[in-house]
């Protein structure tokens, strides 16, 4: 077995696990980042697609892509469509701040390559991953891709192992949070032009879909769907004929289809761990907590969390301030617990209730006429979506 010493052993290279490592690097505090994916298999899988005016900020700042503000759209807002009629919900002009479509796969590509530019230890496509002894010297042992068993032995390990974390585990004791919601989302890309500039949030009779873009030419679009549904039972037609009823209107907007390339099903809920510390071990993003993805928050809280992760491990392993760490947790729930909200809040507001009564259509529409005619009400959306600066 193969022996690596370390600082800070990070299991998990997504975007939580990658920046806290670009981070830690910038800090002078040297990483391991262990993930059993293959990096092609990251670079290809399509999640998240939405970033804060603060994640932008940190991954310009942190000299981690410039891409981000040449190939990603800015978005100054986002249409509400319903009564068959989009508003617009102008984020500039309410709060001064904007979002910017740049896919999850091109932030892991831009941090990846800086990671491999300034020699990061990255070890992908490796399998058996196990933590040991968090309370005392911690290490994480594993198995490479030709069945030989490493050892990295650290003095934190940060568990950035996404929603089906094997290191949330370690943590004892444990307060979990759950909230399930009894729908799903089905998503899929698609070769079609723009159906508009930017997101358009749909509520209709027949349940939530959502309008968002890629490129010019490929799409990314979402519905309502149940829990269990089977992606395989919609064909083309299908799926084109149930975005077509959900966002049917009288205005002029058209939704522009083309080929179906990829199609999948995304589950729907709200998780919380606390605490996010236990001993030596932290944990960060999806691996502490998950939201479903109606505000777009997922993908961003894991970039907030390793912002404050990063400064916090280098007062305690730079500055030898050992106490450091214990505000950890507080600090980064405070922004999830905030964004926890937000996506249930926009959840409830945009999706066909269970019992779909008349009550809760006509509350919903109610809430969204508010919405879209008050100062008010456009402004609490503008500067939830946009993100709530942080400290
Ligand atoms: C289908 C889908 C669509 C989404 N859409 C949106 C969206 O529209 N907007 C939004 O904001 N968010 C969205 N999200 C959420 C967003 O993708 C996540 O919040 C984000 O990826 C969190 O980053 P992370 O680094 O914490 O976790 P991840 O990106 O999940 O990274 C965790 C990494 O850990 C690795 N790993 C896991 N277990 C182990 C192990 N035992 N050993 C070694 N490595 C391990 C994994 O291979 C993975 O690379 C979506 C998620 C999914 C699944």
């Amino acid at each position: 077995m193969s022996t690596t010493r370390t600082r800070v052993a990070i299991v998990g290279g997504g975007p939580a696990g990658l920046m806290l490592s670009h981070l830690l690097h910038l800090s002078g505090i040297e990483s391991v980042v262990l993930d059993h994916r293959e990096v092609a298999e990251i670079e290809t899988t399509h999640r998240a697609g939405i970033l804060e005016r603060d994640a932008v900020r940190l991954l310009v700042d942190s000299g981690a892509s410039e891409r981000v503000l040449t190939e990603g759209d800015r978005h100054g807002g986002i249409h509400l469509r319903f009564g068959g009629v989009n508003h617009h919900v102008d984020f500039e002009r309410h709060v001064g701040a904007s979002v910017w479509l740049y896919p999850q796969t091109e932030v892991f590509v831009d941090l990846h390559r800086t990671r491999t530019r300034d020699g990061g230890d990255l070890r992908y496509g490796i399998s058996g991953t196990q933590v040991h002894d968090v309370t005392g010297s911690p290490r994480v042992t594993y198995v490479d891709a030709e069945g030989v068993t490493h050892e990295v032995r650290a003095e934190i390990v940060v568990g950035a192992d996404g929603s089906r974390s094997i290191c949330r585990a370690l943590v004892d004791p444990r307060k979990q949070y759950f909230r399930e919601y009894p729908f799903a989302w089905f998503g899929f890309l698609c070769e079609a032009p723009k159906s508009a500039d930017e997101l358009v949030y749909t509520r209709s009779e027949r349940g939530f879909a959502l309008i968002s873009q890629r490129t010019e030419d490929v799409q990314r679009m979402y519905f309502q769907c149940d829990a269990g549904e089977d992606p395989t039972a919609w064909s083309e037609d299908r799926i084109w004929s149930e975005m077509h009823a959900r966002t049917a209107g009288h205005d002029d907007f058209v939704l522009r289809t083309g080929p179906v390339i990829e199609k999948s099903v995304l589950p729907f809920r709200s998780f919380v761990q606390t605490p996010m510390r236990h001993g030596n071990l932290v944990l960060a993003g999806d691996a502490a907590h998950t939201v479903p993805p109606t505000g777009a928050k997922g993908l961003n809280l894991a970039l907030a969390d390793v912002r404050v992760l990063a400064e916090v491990l280098e007062r305690a392993l730079v500055k030898d301030d050992a106490a450091a760490l214990d505000g950890y947790t507080e600090r980064a729930l405070s922004r999830v617990w905030k964004a926890q909200h937000f996506s249930y809040w926009m959840t409830t507001m945009l999706h066909r209730t269970a019992e779909g009564s008349d009550f809760d259509e006509l509350r919903q529409l109610g809430e969204l006429s508010w919405l879209v005619g008050s100062e008010a009400g456009s402004a609490y959306l503008a500067e939830g979506y946009t993100g709530w600066p942080s400290r």
